[in-house]
């Protein structure tokens, strides 16, 4: 969506603020012994309890067979993004990554966060390809300035995760937001400075570098959801949604 004006403004800001204290009290139930379906029932009551909506749940992707059947998608290690945390709950191990990706809807405006957290103690490649995962997410949104355009976002991203010795899962990638999960622009995690879509004052995105520490080719399991690395290595994935204004990024979903 475009925001033009105060009122949609107001409401993006605290749809944001919303999302982010849901996401933190999510990180902070994460531990082993906890199942994928714990979390998405915690994920969903703490969303209803604010009298919002699940952005998730039902929502069918373009290409999906299925409307998707949780509120928070959990992607552990090898599962790159859109795990399925209630069908085949899965129980978190100390040593797992684990990716949580969430969205809400707050007086009709979607948003949309992910972040990736250790299970307790986490190897050193593990911490590397997170940080660098979050980091790539930083320099992404730092280049995403009215006047620009959707090819500087992804140049900034793909640098850092490609300096960092890690890959690009290059089929998947941020998006426009607001009025539905996913709108126009596409915004790759790749790209050259000064190529794609201009960015406009107003524009909401939502930015989401996903890297893996081996190389990036993909498979849809069979859930039709599930994307995991073909050759087993671990991913990461940050997410925000942010508001370019006049002055630069408003980060929508920070914490
Ligand atoms: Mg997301
Ligand atoms: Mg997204």
């Amino acid at each position: 969506m475009t925001i033009t004006n105060e009122t949609q403004r107001v409401a993006l800001l605290e749809a944001g603020q919303r999302l982010a204290h849901v996401l933190a009290a999510l990180e902070e139930k994460v531990a082993p012994g906890v199942t994928t379906e714990e979390l998405d029932d915690f994920a969903e009551k703490l969303i209803r309890d604010g009298r919002d909506t699940p952005a998730f749940l039902g929502y069918t992707p373009e290409g999906a067979s299925r409307p998707y059947p949780a509120t928070l998608c959990v992607s552990i290690n090898d599962e790159i993004v859109h795990g399925i945390p209630n069908e085949h709950p899965k129980t978190l191990k100390e040593g797992d990554i684990v990716g949580l990706d969430l969205g809400l809807v707050h007086e009709g405006i979607v948003v949309d966060s992910a972040l990736t957290v250790p299970v307790g103690k986490v190897d050193r490649k593990a911490q590397q390809l997170m940080r660098a995962t979050r980091d790539a997410l930083a320099a992404g949104i730092a280049a995403a300035r009215p006047g620009g355009h959707v090819g500087d976002i992804g140049a900034a991203i793909q640098e850092v995760i490609e300096k960092a010795g890690f890959s690009v899962v290059k089929p998947l990638g941020g998006h426009g937001v607001g009025d539905r999960v996913h709108e126009e622009p596409f915004v790759p995690n790749f790209g050259r400075q000064g190529e794609g879509e201009k960015l406009v004052v107003g524009m909401v995105l939502a930015l989401e570098p996903i890297s893996s520490e081996g190389r990036a080719a993909v498979m849809i399991a069979p859930d039709g959801y599930t994307y995991r690395t073909k050759d087993g290595s671990r991913s990461a994935h940050f997410e925000h949604t942010i508001l370019l204004e006049e002055s630069g990024p408003v980060i929508v979903t920070k914490p």
